[in-house]
């Protein structure tokens, strides 16, 4: 799973440019430094649980914390939520560390965990304990669910409310050694059963659990729930503003209880919309499913909207950022079309990959009038939005292929490719006309067959006669080998949440959103592409030579992106 691969991206660069968007965050963030609150300072964090690979909206997390350190001159911390030993590993920990960097984010000497205060936490505990505010109840979680009420009716006093300090203090202590079972007791907030927020009638803040950390080892078989823990972690690194997502809202008060309660440092909670994406699926726990019942190859599988799936698929983190910080932040949640996203990367990629041809399924070209032993070279343009790439030397004979779409025996209207009779250009060399084909047994076309006019060469001809297409094509005796993944979205659905009764997201799945293509023929070049190396093969889109089943010699390619918008405005052109 996963895999720790550093390639091609350097690790922590740094982006001096500021965001050029506002948000209502930023507006709170302006006001308190004119207020001069916090003596200026600004400091967020982002606090992962490490229970899954960072995803997408993570990103926009991401983003928008690190964003806002940079813009304010400010700090952000990376800190590991990790208060739930059942879910949680190191292998989901290091991922996220490397997800961070490769989005080009630093958290310099501010890693942290909240494993690292649980024995702060504890104190902390104990002090609320002391001031009456907390204590040990042994109600089972299903006694405790029915004590707890509804909207609309309060709750019941639990028989172990008005236990005195000392036995609370005395229990909590006893807890902490291993002393009782698990679900046997645990540690609650004392504040009011009938409060009209659910969440604030008296809130568990501690759990016995006899399992190992992957950090504390055994030292502990109590820990602390995401309530209890959350809001001290801010306070004790100092955070000024804490941001998180509109779910959190109805916990805000709980936050702001227990920081009260304790008279410490106290960081502003503010809310904003998660990013939910078109036809894909961000949850970890629905990501994570998909992984253990083998529905895609893993998590940095390439259909997949986590970072290890972008970066494997081609997406670069520039196109990351540059997407979260066209999406903005604000309150209201909605549905981000997959569309913008792939707009970003299309865009940046039609500026820097240099351009090749490959034919994805390969149909035989034979020059009927191209000496059988000529070989020449033809001038290729690497990238026509940037002249420095270059040109480069393609080599053109006799027999060639081209893609087998790009041939009817017979032609519909519109269909301006090749088909007998018709004239076409090959990019870069020359105007080829179909004078014949051949079949196999069962009808399907083997062989095409055309001259070339010598007069075309470079693909114009001198007589000034027009060609309706122009193909892409390559050399058969030069060709290499190589393979093709054609990527599709994960998900049918815009939202594959959107399920009939009975049945799961899972059923939205397309089974459609992989094709390997084993058969390709690429221009000689494309042999030494690199894992990682990014090309656009012409016509077809953006492809990645895969990190990690790319060889030299024998290329595999992830396609990142269609060309679609591009390509069609260019074939109206022709
Ligand atoms: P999940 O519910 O899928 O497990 P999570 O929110 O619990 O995700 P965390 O690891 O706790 O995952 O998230 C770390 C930070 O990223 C949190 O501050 C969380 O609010 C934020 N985050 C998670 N998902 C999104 C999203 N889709 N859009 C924006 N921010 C997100
Ligand atoms: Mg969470």
């Amino acid at each position: 799973m996963g895999g720790n691969h550093d390639f091609f991206y350097p690790l922590g660069y740094h982006m001096e440019t500021p965001s050029a968007n506002t948000n209502f965050i930023r507006e709170i963030i302006d006001a308190d430094l004119t207020g001069g609150k916090n003596d200026g300072r600004v400091h967020t964090r982002f606090p992962p649980e490490p229970n899954g690979y960072l995803h997408i909206g993570h990103a926009k997390s991401i983003c928008l914390n690190f964003g806002i350190a940079r813009d304010y001159n400010g700090l952000c911390n990376l800190r590991f939520d990790d208060t739930n030993p059942e879910t949680e590993d190191v292998e989901y920990v290091n991922s996220i560390k490397e997800n961070v960097r490769w989005l080009g984010f630093d958290w310099q000497d501010r890693l942290f965990y909240a494993s690292d205060y649980f024995p702060r936490l504890y104190d902390y505990a104990v002090q609320l304990i002391r001031k009456g505010k907390a204590y040990v109840c042994d109600q089972s979680l299903e006694e405790m669910r029915r004590c707890r009420g509804t909207i609309t009716e309060p709750g019941r006093d639990s028989p172990f409310r008005n236990r005195s300090v000392e036995e609370n203090l005395d229990l909590f202590r006893r807890m902490k050694a291993g002393e009782f079972e698990e679900g046997s007791r645990v540690l609650r907030a004392r504040i009011d059963m009938s409060h009209p927020n659910l969440l604030m009638r008296d809130p568990v803040f501690y759990r016995i659990r006899k399992q190992a950390h992957h950090r504390t080892g055994n030292a502990w078989c109590i820990y602390p729930t995401y309530d209890f823990t959350h809001c001290i972690c801010d306070s004790i690194e100092g955070i000024t503003h804490s941001l998180c997502t509109l779910e959190f809202e109805v916990h805000r008060p709980l936050y702001d209880w227990i920081l009260n309660e304790l008279g410490i440092h106290h960081p502003q909670q503010i809310e904003f919309a998660r990013l939910n994406l078109s036809h894909t699926v961000l949850s970890k726990r629905k990501l994570l499913e998909l992984v253990e019942k083998k529905l895609v190859s893993g998590w940095d599988d390439p259909r997949m909207p986590t970072l290890a799936g972008f970066r494997r698929r081609g997406y670069t983190p520039s196109s990351i950022r540059k997407f979260c910080d066209q999406i903005g932040v604000s309150k209201a949640d909605s549905i981000v079309d997959l569309v913008m996203l792939e707009n970003c990367i299309r865009e940046e990629l039609n500026r820097t990959a240099r351009r090749v041809m490959v034919v994805l399924r390969p149909l035989k070209v034979v020059i009927d009038n191209y000496p059988p032993d000529r070989t020449e070279e033809v001038d290729a343009v690497n990238n026509p939005e940037d002249p420095a790439m270059g040109t480069r030397k393609l080599p053109f004979c006799r027999e060639l292929y081209i893609e087998q779409e790009d041939f009817r025996q017979i032609p519909p209207k519109q269909f301006y490719r090749l088909s007998p009779g018709k004239e076409v250009r090959l990019r870069y060399a020359y105007f080829i006309k179909c004078v014949g084909f051949s079949k196999d047994a069962a009808g399907n076309v083997t062989e095409v067959h055309c001259t070339y006019d010598p007069a075309t060469a470079g693909g114009n001809a001198p007589d000034g006669r027009k060609v309706k297409a122009t193909l892409h094509w390559v050399s058969g005796r030069h060709a290499v080998d190589a393979r093709v993944r054609l990527y599709d979205n994960l998900f049918t659905k815009r939202d594959p949440n959107d399920v009939a009764e009975g049945s799961d997201f899972t059923s939205n799945l397309n089974p459609a959103s992989l094709e390997t293509l084993d058969a390709c023929k690429a221009e000689p070049g494309v042999a030494n592409a690199r894992p990682g190396d990014c090309f656009q093969f012409e016509r077809l889109g953006y492809f990645f030579a895969d990190p990690l089943d790319s060889l030299p010699g024998k290329p595999v390619f992830n396609r990142t992106v269609t060309l679609r918008d591009t390509w069609a405005k260019i074939e109206k052109k022709l």
